[in-house]
């Protein structure tokens, strides 16, 4: 599969140099959400970041632990559905 990549071109991130967004420290990912979230691509550029789940840097206005949280929760949520969704099917059969 191949995802959108145009959005990039609107990224707020364009105006700032790229350690921005892969700092080494708390400061300086309050530094770089602050800029994202300005951003009028933040939500693309998230769900990019979710999707190829990318370790590094802040991405959507989210942090690497952050977004690691965001993708676990998503799988508890999907493995939820799917059971449940196969509860039904066997009630229904
Ligand atoms: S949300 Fe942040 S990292 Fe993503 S494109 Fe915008 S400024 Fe760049």
């Amino acid at each position: 599969m191949t995802m959108d990549t145009t959005w990039m071109a609107e990224g707020l991130c364009n105006n700032h140099p790229p350690a921005v967004f892969f700092p080494s420290d708390g400061v300086g990912v309050e530094i770089a959400k602050k800029i994202c979230a300005e951003c009028p691509v933040k939500s693309q550029c998230l769900e990019y970041a979710l999707e190829l789940r990318v370790d590094h840097g802040v991405w959507g206005g989210e942090s690497e632990r952050q977004r690691r949280r965001m993708i676990k929760s998503r799988r508890h949520a999907a493995a939820s559905n799917t059971a449940s969704a196969e509860t039904s099917v066997r009630i229904n059969a």
